[in-house]
């Protein structure tokens, strides 16, 4: 549901300029151009904010720059220099979430976890990526936050330079109305330019438009721009990493495990310990497989297809076990080896269901307790209060879990 969403869209601030600055701090304060020498045919490719006052931007001639604010510095671009500077901004992203899209070199949009808070957690993280950006990199980043992106965008365009600004779910159409079409992704300038004739100038003016006069502006498109416009955006954000196609533990045994209480505990904590990396990395599965070795080095696989995706150790456990009985009841313990992998993955996501809340419920308490897992004894998995089945006892985190419930 649209309304769960946390999209930030994070922006470093004059990029080239500002990497220079870093290194140049003598440089600081001073207008400061990056993309060519003075009296070359080069463009703009970054210009710092003192800069912008004289009227440069990105895309300008480096020869009408030059005329606009000739005591200006003219830097050469150092591709090399600002994509390792980049690296350092992508890993400050990739520990606030798994799912992080990169738009350019200084642009990307991240999503957090199905079950955000708003509005505390988006803001915690945008003020967050915030202060680490400042601290880690020297560079000041510009934080727009929504429950999607094209609202998550037009807020941090918006908020430049080293701004946060938050648009809280269920304000997106509002807080874009007033604004000129040519503020929102996909309408151009040539785009603006028909609208302003057809005296359509704000974004709330679009909205009112019947969309069969908008294909005459926009064509197919139409509809999703008249969408967008009232800061509505359904799409995903999609890594760039492709996911892993599984995820999964094995052990080998110093001794081996001769009876299948000892197979069901082993099993549990490698279930445990899988569905906490997937959790992780954003992911549920669908397929459970169980390798199986025995003392006399004979291997045994065996899998099965849940018939919907799971987050949840207890339930990949569960299903584990039972592959791993089959297997017992074909070979014969002493085991050496046991692993519990998990395919089919896809973006960890909850269906909301107004009559059932419990899957929602449960996500929560899980990413809670992976938080706090380094706490709790190595026995005690996320899942291991959800109930007490065998393998399951109820132990310490029963109560923990209790108390965060009532919170
Ligand atoms: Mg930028």
């Amino acid at each position: 549901m649209d309304a769960q969403r946390a999209v930030l869209h994070a922006d470093l601030d004059a990029f080239f300029a500002a990497a220079e600055v870093c290194r140049r701090p003598e440089l600081g304060g001073q207008p400061l151009i990056v993309g060519g020498r003075p009296g070359g045919r080069g463009v703009v490719s970054s210009a710092n904010y003192e800069a912008r006052r004289y009227g440069i931007r990105s895309g300008m001639p480096v020869a009408q720059a030059e005329r606009l604010c000739p005591q200006a510095v003219f830097l050469p671009v150092d591709f090399a220099y600002y994509r390792g500077r980049a690296e350092q901004f992508r890993a400050i992203l990739g520990e606030l979430s798994a799912l992080v899209e990169h738009l350019s070199i200084d642009e990307a949009c991240l999503e957090l976890g199905p079950t955000v808070r708003w509005p505390d957690e988006p803001v915690a993280a945008g003020q967050r990526l915030h202060r680490q950006v400042r601290a880690e990199l020297g560079l000041s980043v510009t934080v727009g936050i929504a429950t999607n992106w094209t609202v998550a965008k037009v807020a941090a365009d918006l908020a430049k330079p080293d701004g946060l600004r938050v648009v809280p779910p269920g304000q997106g159409a509002a807080f874009l109305a007033p604004q000129p079409v040519s503020c929102l992704p996909g309408i151009g300038p040539h785009a603006a330019q028909r609208l302003r004739e057809l005296g359509v100038r704000t974004l709330g003016q679009l909205v009112q438009v019947p969309p069969y006069w908008l294909c005459l502006v926009f064509g197919r498109r139409a509809e999703e721009v008249h969408q967008r416009a009232q800061g509505i955006d359904p799409r995903p954000v999609v890594p760039e990493k492709r996911a892993p196609k599984s995820i999964g533990h094995e052990r080998t045994f110093h001794r081996d495990l001769g009876d299948r209480s000892e197979v069901t505990r082993a099993l549990r904590e490698l279930a445990e310990k899988t569905a906490r990396e997937m959790r992780r990395q954003g992911l549920q599965g669908q397929v459970v497989s169980v390798t199986m070795r025995f003392d006399d080095f004979t291997t045994l696989g065996r899998q099965r297809r849940l018939p919907r995706s799971a987050f949840d150790g207890r339930e990949i456990f569960e299903v584990a076990r039972g592959l791993a009985f089959e297997l017992l009841g074909e070979w014969r313990c002493p085991v050496r080896l046991l692993g519990v992998r998990v395919s089919g993955l896809t973006p960890l996501a909850v269906q909301r269901s107004l009559f059932d809340p419990r899957p929602l419920r449960a996500l929560r308490l899980l990413q809670t307790l992976d938080r706090l897992s380094p706490r709790l004894s190595p026995e005690d998995g996320a899942s291991r209060w959800l109930g007490a089945g065998p393998g399951y006892s109820v132990g310490p985190t029963r109560l923990l879990v209790s108390a965060l419930e009532r919170r």
